[in-house]
């Protein structure tokens, strides 16, 4: 049983199956790898040229192979991530690796569409009630959630979002859909989001009644699959290249987590730069010592604006609570609106390059954190620059075309249901009597 949880050292491990249907685990913890074998150099070197699905299930097969043996994994890994990742160089040294070519533009596509491909396979069961995929989403979550649970038979999936906080974009791709997906608008902000599902699993009638599930980064079942990218980043590079730093725009850390989590299995990198925006715990506990949470504020890298990340438990169990160690891997910095606008102005000027404001937030973050070793710098693009018009095309003076998937679904009317940020009312939603 290969998954435990940072809240209960001492409990029974879990299997993948328990895990990614819970979310959360009992007592309000986070569900870690109970140990991480590295493989071998010449074994992940021997991963060149193999397919995105056959390198993501190499990686993460000896954790999840109560679940699924290997070429039942690697077939869920190829089906899910049947989309291109390519790594664009982009100035001497420096490289981009392109995540938002899933069908909602963004990275998190990479995690959520492998995630309810897993949930289908293992946790939806024999019970004729379908499991319930509760969803808090700044922005970008509840799209790649809803678009990957879409139809999936035995599931249905709930967004929760922040009503007037997401861009139009975003908004569609979760208030469109229909059949077994529905959007909720709380009057609040991210956080009030993410508290009431955290509350609403807490809530164990509730969680029992619907079936509850988690998507949110929280879920293992997310995290996993995004060790994927960074052994394609690597593997891309020209061999012999010394190990990347890897640039990481942050938010709720989900995606830093499985970075590190990639490197402990034995993806050569370097160090880690964890980008924020100026919703910045993360980059001043590296810097001070002390963790503390802050109500979120509003940036240009909207889906970055969490001011108190889920993650930074799970950071904290995998390097023991050590501070030394975790600044020997990970360097913070913390990006400002106005960098954000002149980062993608320079990436346009110097290089015809458009960059959405979080991949914005990684290159200046790059720039900010200095040189770590020899190696390239590789940074994580998180979002396709189209699913943020409202900055990109003012800052640029230009339009940014959208992908005509995109333009179509546009043109949809929103259906969501409002509530106020309490968990009486989103208990209404769930029950079907709001
Ligand atoms: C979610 C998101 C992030 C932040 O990722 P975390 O895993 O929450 O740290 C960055 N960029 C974009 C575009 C996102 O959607």
């Amino acid at each position: 049983m290969p998954f435990i949880s940072t809240r209960s050292a001492g409990a029974a491990p879990v299997s993948l199956a328990d895990a990614v249907r819970r979310g959360l685990a009992p007592g309000g913890g986070l569900y870690v790898p109970t140990a991480i074998s590295a493989m071998p150099p010449a074994e992940f070197a021997a991963l060149r040229g193999r397919s995105p699905g056959e390198v993501a299930a190499a990686l993460i097969a000896p954790l999840v192979e109560e679940s699924f043996d290997r070429d039942t994994l690697g077939r869920l890994m190829g089906d899910a991530l049947d989309f291109p990742v390519p790594l664009v160089p982009l100035g001497p040294g420096h490289y981009v690796l392109e995540l938002f070519h899933g069908p909602t533009l963004a990275f998190k596509d990479v995690g959520a569409r492998t995630m309810a491909r897993w949930i289908a396979a293992v946790a939806a069961g024999k019970d004729a009630r379908p499991l319930t995929v509760l969803v808090a989403t700044s922005g970008d979550t509840g799209g790649a959630v809803a678009q990957a649970f879409h139809r999936v038979p035995g599931t249905r999936v709930v967004v929760l979002y922040p009503r007037g906080r997401v861009s139009r974009v975003q908004e569609v791709q979760f208030t469109t859909l229909g059949d077994n997906v529905s959007a909720v608008a709380v009057e609040g902000t991210f956080d009030d989001c993410q508290r009431l599902v955290k509350a609403a699993f807490a809530d164990h009638t509730l969680g029992e009644t619907h079936r509850l599930t988690s998507a949110n980064s929280i879920n293992i079942g997310r995290l996993l699959p995004q060790m994927a990218y960074y052994a394609w980043a690597s593997l891309q590079l020209p061999a012999g290249t010394p190990p990347p730093t890897v640039v990481v725009p942050s938010g709720n850390l989900g995606n830093l987590t499985a970075g590190v989590l990639a490197a402990r299995r034995g993806v050569p990198i370097g160090h880690f730069v964890s980008a924020t925006t100026i919703n910045d715990p993360f980059p001043r506990y590296l810097t001070s010592g002390t963790f503390t949470p802050q109500d979120a504020v509003p940036t240009l890298a909207s889906a970055m604006d969490v001011g108190h990340p889920s993650n930074f438990e799970r950071l904290m169990w995998l390097f023991d609570g050590d501070l030394a160690r975790m600044r020997a891997t990970i360097t913070g910095v913390v990006v400002t609106d106005d960098e954000v606008r002149s980062t993608i102005r320079a990436l346009h000027a110097n290089y015809g390059y458009i960059a959405d404001p979080h991949t914005a937030v990684g290159w200046i973050g790059a720039e900010k954190a200095g040189r770590h070793g020899d190696g390239p710098v590789v940074v994580l693009a998180t979002a396709h620059p189209a699913k943020f018009p409202e900055v990109v095309e003012p800052t640029l003076g230009a339009a940014v075309a959208l992908p005509p998937a995109l333009a179509d679904r546009l043109a949809l009317d929103v259906v969501a249901t409002r509530i106020p940020p309490r968990l009486d009312a989103l208990t209404a939603v769930l029950a079907g009597t709001a």
